[in-house]
């Protein structure tokens, strides 16, 4: 949704890019013979990976693009049932399924889009290994993942022809490579024997990992106490072990495991401290706040002293309050979402009163369980996954890193910047911890036959290519805050286009159906989206809002093809159904009164006469159909008529862009008053405003009053919250 997906500039690569598939697929199933010797592979991969070390210390940004490959699903086979492979036995453009292949990493690693290193099997053949979606560089170090002298096992290799045309193990998904112990029995022997320090005593591997935590090295840690708990060690050493293995799970965000490993939720009959400290900790961050409060309690009560134990307490009972009764401190949001960089805020998901129900036509929905009125809150939901992108070009170009450009090939369809991002930082969060993967899998209805298997050999399997799919129809394009896109439209300073770069998927939002005509919309603090409703609604109602904003120049029905729905609205009804002859006598009457508009001194008859005609090319009223191409004009004749001291009817012609927006009211001077809400656009504050500044001139106090109030409402809905709102506004006096 609202997603720069522009890779028309990309075209030529694009192309570039299927003709080399084609290529490559005429090649499917050869053993090449022309791989190049161990020695010259190794010496190219150095030199580039000298060439890159310099450029990283250039600090340009660089487009890394990258392409996905037709689709394929991840080894789903327990290892001890896959049998090897060599190197000179693989087969180009093939999925060497029921297979595995053991490999000795050879170089230091390199970032391109994705991980590269060589690997060399026990027969010494070399292949250019590379794997995608793995973590950043400032959140895990390379030399962590791969390395000089690590062995890796890669199972189901995919080996295919690069686009430099080299040939090398593709892995996209996370579960298929695993890098294994020293002791692996399925290590080759003749590697075994070069390994000197193989322990079959706990202790020294304890004793490693209490260094390695020492050093902050935690990946190295969790290793060495996983090898020290295989051997066995007595059941007081065990926990130890696995207490302080559980504060390596956190510091690696694999929160999942962390809580495992501190026994909850029994935690024997003498908990320790650390023990409910990790857990509380954990559940926290796996969004369980009622759980972390109690585990909280329980340490509050047993080691009153624990300072860090009391404020996390309170932490944990503010989450539970927010998502309990949605009630949150917004100014605390707004500083947050100004400040954090990226914005991923400490706030719990408030699900208002809302519930989801099969649509007729349209799927799932959410619909309201109780009344509400115009600007209330129906969700405030934190963001499952974002990508960050600054949003001043700027920003962008002061070392914020490079730009990702992902292009399927399949679908020519492309992953620009936030989006390319968001694949990996997904499969990373669902990798690192699977309890939470439901809440985004469930979203994907579409016919990828997607694996029904979660784990293999314990550990998570996740399609990167079912993240893509279900991510393709979920995502949403969000502003850093949309306090501060509001506040550059009051300054006029226009946004460079209509699209955002950063994204993030919120998988309750992600069932709101749109309507032109909607009953919501939505907006963003950080990556808190905040869904209020934009008029009263009944129990029952459907919850609305807009994938595109409607625009009476814009065809609906081509803006959202790339969703598979037909809007069925009002507005779009009424788009159907109009004669070619009148759309055409709309648009010229249009032109007419935006040449009106813009003259240097705009005659506010010459532009009523204008409205009264295209009105009269409508069918309906305002209220099924809203009049997008001339509610603007008539806001300037209201601010020609004030402008001449005429504020009867300034505040006439305001009303009647309340009405042309769907706005059922009562327009006279002392009993202004709206009936029914119409289409909430931005622009209402201001017209709220004016019309507030009309009726004080007027003498009309109460309404003038009422018509703020109507200002904060809009206000509220557009930015997420009116607590901004009098500092925001703080030069207009009423
Ligand atoms: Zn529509």
């Amino acid at each position: 949704m609202d997603v720069d997906t522009d890779i028309d500039k990309h075209f030529q690569q694009l192309q570039d890019q299927k003709r080399m598939l084609l290529m490559a697929k005429s090649r499917k199933g050869e053993v090449p013979r022309d791989r190049k010797p161990p020695q010259v592979a190794y010496h190219q991969f150095m030199m580039s990976h000298m060439f890159r070390a310099g450029l990283a210390q250039s600090n340009e940004n660089m487009i890394r693009s990258a392409f996905v490959p037709p689709a394929y699903q991840p080894c789903t086979t327990p290892i001890m049932k896959l049998q090897p492979i060599k190197i000179n036995q693989l087969q180009l453009e093939t999925h060497h399924r029921g297979r595995y292949i053991v490999l000795k990493v050879m170089t230091p690693p390199m970032r391109m889009t994705g991980i590269l290193a060589l690997g060399a099997d026990a027969n010494g053949d070399i292949v250019l290994l590379h794997m995608y979606n793995q973590e950043e560089e400032n959140v895990r170090e390379a030399t962590d993942i791969v390395d000089v002298g690590m062995i890796v096992l890669v199972k189901e290799p995919y080996y295919k022809l690069t686009a430099s045309k080299d040939y090398a193990l593709r892995v996209d998904h996370l579960s298929d490579m695993v890098r294994l112990n020293e002791d692996d029995t399925m290590i080759p022997p003749q590697w075994m024997s070069r390994i000197s320090e193989i322990h079959d005593s706990f202790e020294p591997h304890k004793a490693k990992a209490d260094a390695s935590m020492k050093k902050e090295k935690w990946w190295k840690a969790i290793r060495d106490y996983t090898a020290a708990i295989e051997l066995g060690p007595p059941p007081d050493r065990l926990e130890i072990i696995k207490r302080n293995r559980a504060l390596a799970y956190l510091k690696t965000k694999q929160y999942d495991a962390a809580l495992a490993d501190t026994g909850w939720p029994g935690f024997g009959p003498q908990p320790a401290e650390k023990a409910l400290f990790r857990a509380a900790e954990a559940l926290y961050h796996l969004r369980r706040f009622s759980e972390s409060v109690a585990v909280l309690e329980t340490l509050h009560a047993t080691f009153p002293d624990n300072a860090q134990a009391t404020f996390n307490l309170e932490r944990a009972q503010k989450r539970h309050t927010e998502e309990e009764t949605g009630c949150y401190d917004f100014k605390a949001l707004q500083r947050e979402a100004e400040h954090i960089c990226p914005p991923h805020l400490d706030h719990a998901t408030y699900i208002g009163p809302i519930k989801m129900k099969e649509t007729a036509y349209k799927g799932r929905g959410l619909f309201v369980t109780k009344r509400v009125k115009a600007g209330d809150l129906l969700l405030c939901e934190k963001a499952f996954a974002l990508a960050y992108v600054p949003e001043r070009d700027e920003e962008r170009s002061a070392g914020n890193g490079d730009i990702t450009l992902l292009i399927n090939i399949e679908t020519e369809k492309g992953f620009m910047g936030g989006q390319a991002d968001l694949i990996r930082i997904i499969a990373q969060k669902m990798y690192l911890n699977p309890s939470v993967a439901p809440a985004f899998t469930s979203l994907y209805h579409g016919d990828y036959g997607a694996t029904p298997i979660t784990f293999v050999d314990g550990n998570p399997v996740v399609d990167t290519f079912l993240i893509e799919r279900t991510m393709a129809l979920n995502v949403f394009g969000c502003p850093n805050s949309s306090l501060a896109t509001h506040k550059r439209a009051m300054n006029n300073e226009s946004m460079v286009d209509n699209v955002y770069h950063s994204c993030g998927i919120w998988p309750q939002a992600s069932l709101i159906n749109h309507s032109c005509t909607c009953s919501a919309r939505r907006s963003f603090i950080g990556d808190m989206m905040v869904v209020r409703a934009t008029r009263d609604l009944e129990p029952g109602d459907e919850v609305t809002f807009w994938y595109q904003i409607p625009h009476f120049k814009a065809n609906m029905r081509d803006k959202l093809k790339g969703w598979g729905f037909v809007c069925d609205c009002a507005l779009c009804q009424d788009a159907k159904q109009t004669k070619a002859t009148v759309k055409k006598e709309r648009t010229k009457l249009r032109a007419a009164l935006t040449e009106k508009c813009n003259s240097p001194v705009p005659s506010h008859k010459a532009m009523e006469r204008l409205i009264d005609k295209l009105e009269a090319t409508y069918a309906v009223s305002p209220d099924l159909v809203p009049r997008l191409g001339h509610w603007d004009a008539q806001m300037q004749v209201a601010r020609i008529y004030a402008a001449k001291g005429n504020m009867d009817q300034a505040f006439k012609s305001a009303c009647k862009v309340l009405v042309f927006l769907g706005f059922s009211l009562d327009d006279s001077k002392k009993g202004f008053e709206i009936k029914k809400w119409g289409m909430v656009l931005d622009y209402l504050i201001d017209a709220f405003m004016f019309i507030g500044s009309a009726l004080i001139e007027l003498k009309a106090l109460a309404s003038a009053k009422k018509a703020y109030q109507y200002a904060k409402t809009v206000y509220r809905i557009v930015v997420g919250e009116d607590e901004t709102f009098e500092k925001t506004y703080e030069d207009h006096v009423f």
